[in-house]
């Protein structure tokens, strides 16, 4: 084009479509998918910008809130196409030529090794998932701000940005033109377009229309017998095949009446066929709901196609001063960057509507940080809709709506653990990592512990208020769990009569603790003794005093007691002048004190912590943080 200006793109872009375009992978229906969820983003946008200024949509075909999807076939070209806030040039040559978020490297290596393109769509790259199918792809764009352009890259390493004065104005909005590939055909089938809607699309919130033919008897004339010619509309000019079954009863119809003044033909128009029913799955009542629908709703809020089932779900509706509905998912994977910027990054993965408009999915302010693994959508009639997002933000009755979210997510783990045995061997964990077809056999929460343990962990940290409920969520190996993993209420039971404490020792794995000697003499007794292995085990106990009235004591801690002795006093008394002698041995700087013990069976001696000071196992932990 002879106004347009070219770019190439980001080294990172290059690659990605170069693999797509001469990707071998089987499933290349995840391009359409990808456009529809681009083109209701689109939507969202404007609809949200239109609550605080009406006139933003103007007016007639501009203010329907839709997607539309036409096919030409004989130039081979499908074309979707939305009526959503759509972009300036500057925007084209930013979102479609760079990659902004993190973590797409890490999908093309993913991409490269398991040839999985099912994820595309989380990693914000779903865009470029249009070169499974396409050699040549315009995208048509205006928004209010600026004039029609027009994008276009035939994915050669270059793009080319022109003002659009080839094509008829959009008004607004944004089409993509997808010139289809030669073995990419059956993207021309109208039936097919409809299967995937249908597959993928079930759940975005706005119309999704296909230009489709319908067979129609129409009279016409019983002199005008060729007229078929004529039959189509202008606007399917493209679609000449289908005029052929037409016509076939001449002259004569089947009564032998002679020359009547009209006759039956089937003649094909096109019209708008809707494609989904716009209804959102959260008001409709869970009884009514089905798992695949839940399941198939998950995967199009969360752009996961991986066909995992989420571990569970929550749907549910608040009452009372705050009013709300919500869908909470569990993941069946923890993403990949879950804990990565935990500490600076608050993304919560809530989608938050008011009254069915959405309003964002940037909301820090739905749920604690410890929670952000959790997936749904939260749709409030108390919020007020035309105010911006940051006065939203600041909405008191947001903190009634955290504190029961936080609520049904505790409930919805718990009733995991409930229904599904939690204890797992080694072996099996290795198993659910390895196979995802037995996944179902295994259980649920040995998989959740599996993936979000740590994320309760942090709760327990970060959560006050729920710290006893999370504490009933936690997983462990203990000295007699025999490889499986248990859990506070089951140690508990297995308590010895008289048993005050609950004893847990840290370190790096289950083995070596096992050796070790402040062991010995609780084992010997009998006493049950849990192994924390994890680094954030540490913080975790600093902030996790008691359990049911129970003490944690750490056994590689001053103050153990196993009950007392009647001769404690009188060997204290006897040994008295070794263990003088013994601290001035070994000097203040090393040791504060040298005490007689009853808690070693075997060895002789023992070095412990004072009950204050940091663990060994601490103590390693900051070292190797601040080497
Ligand atoms: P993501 O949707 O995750 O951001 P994509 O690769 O699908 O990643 O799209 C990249 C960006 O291009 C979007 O974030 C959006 O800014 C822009 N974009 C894509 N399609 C459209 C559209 N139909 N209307 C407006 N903007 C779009
Ligand atoms: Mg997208």
């Amino acid at each position: 084009r002879s106004n347009a200006e070219k770019f190439e793109f980001q080294a990172e872009v290059s690659r990605l479509m170069d693999i797509l375009i001469n990707s071998l992978y089987s499933n290349k229906d995840i391009f359409l998918r990808e456009l529809i969820s681009n083109a209701s983003d689109a939507l969202d946008k404007i609809r949200f910008l239109s609550l605080t200024d009406k006139d933003i949509l103007g007016e007639g075909d501009n203010a329907k809130l839709e997607i539309q999807m036409k096919l030409d076939k004989e130039k081979k070209i499908l074309s979707i196409r939305d009526r959503g806030i759509g972009m300036t040039k500057e925007d084209l040559i930013k979102n479609l030529g760079t990659i902004a978020k993190s973590g797409t490297s890490a999908f093309v290596e993913k991409m490269q090794t398991s040839g999985d393109l099912n994820l595309i769509g989380q990693f914000g790259v779903g865009f470029y998932s249009v070169y499974l199918v396409a050699d040549y792809v315009e995208v048509l764009s205006k928004h209010n701000d600026d004039k029609q352009y027009v994008w276009e890259s035939k994915a050669d390493g270059a793009f080319a940005v022109s003002e659009d004065v080839w094509n008829e104005p959009l008004g607004r909005g944004t089409e993509i033109r997808l010139h289809l590939r030669e073995e990419a055909g059956e993207y021309l089938e109208e039936s097919k377009l409809k299967d995937l809607v249908k597959k993928y699309s079930e759940f975005i919130n706005f119309p999704i229309h296909l230009w489709a033919s319908k067979e129609v008897d129409v009279e016409v004339p019983a002199d005008e017998e060729d007229s078929s010619d004529e039959e189509e509309s202008s606007e399917s000019s493209s679609s000449e095949e289908e005029g052929e079954d037409e016509d076939t009863e001449k002259g004569e119809n089947e009564d032998g009446e002679k020359k009547p003044k009209t006759k039956k033909v089937k003649e094909t128009t096109y019209e708008w066929e809707l494609l989904n029913d716009v209804k959102a799955i959260w008001l409709r009542n869970p009884k009514e709901v089905t798992d695949e629908e839940y399941t198939k709703f998950y995967h199009s809020l969360t752009k996961d196609f991986s066909e995992e089932k989420p571990l569970a779900w929550s749907h549910f509706t608040a009452e009372g001063d705050v009013e709300f509905k919500a869908v909470l998912f569990v993941p069946p994977k923890a993403p990949h960057d879950l804990y990565e910027s935990y500490y600076n990054a608050n993304k919560s993965n809530l989608k938050l509507y008011v009254r069915r408009v959405f309003i964002s999915d940037e909301f820090d302010e739905l749920l604690p940080k410890y929670l952000n693994f959790l997936m749904g959508l939260v749709d409030s009639d108390t919020l007020p809709l035309n105010v911006s997002r940051e006065m939203l933000q600041q909405h008191s009755s947001l903190k009634t709506i955290k504190k029961k979210l936080i609520r049904k997510a505790l409930d919805m783990i718990r009733r995991i653990a409930d229904e599904d045995p939690d204890e797992y061997s080694d072996k099996d964990k290795k198993d659910v990592e390895e196979s995802s077809d037995n996944d179902e056999k295994k259980g649920r929460y040995a998989k959740f512990w599996n993936e979000f343990g740590k994320s309760i962990k942090l709760g327990i940290v970060e959560d006050a208020a729920n710290r006893n409920r999370l504490a009933k969520l936690l997983r462990f190996e203990s000295t007699k769990s025999d490889g499986k993993l248990t859990s506070l209420d089951q140690y508990i039971k297995r308590m010895k009569p008289g048993q005050k404490d609950i004893f847990y020792i840290t370190g790096t794995n289950k083995e070596q603790l096992e050796k070790s000697p402040f062991l010995e003499r609780l084992t010997k007794k009998n006493y049950e003794v849990i192994f924390f292995t994890d680094p954030v085990d540490e913080y975790l106990m600093q902030y996790l005093m008691d359990y049911e009235d129970k003490k944690f004591q750490n056994v590689s801690k001053e103050g153990l007691k196993l009950g007392k002795d009647s001769k404690d006093k009188e060997l204290k008394e006897s040994f008295k002048e070794l263990t003088k002698w013994w601290k001035g041995a070994l000097a203040s700087e090393n040791v504060d004190d040298v005490k007689l013990s009853n808690r070693l069976a075997n060895s002789p001696c023992v070095v412990v912590t004072s009950k204050y000071g940091w663990s060994a196992n601490m103590e390693r932990i900051m070292q190797s943080q601040t080497l």
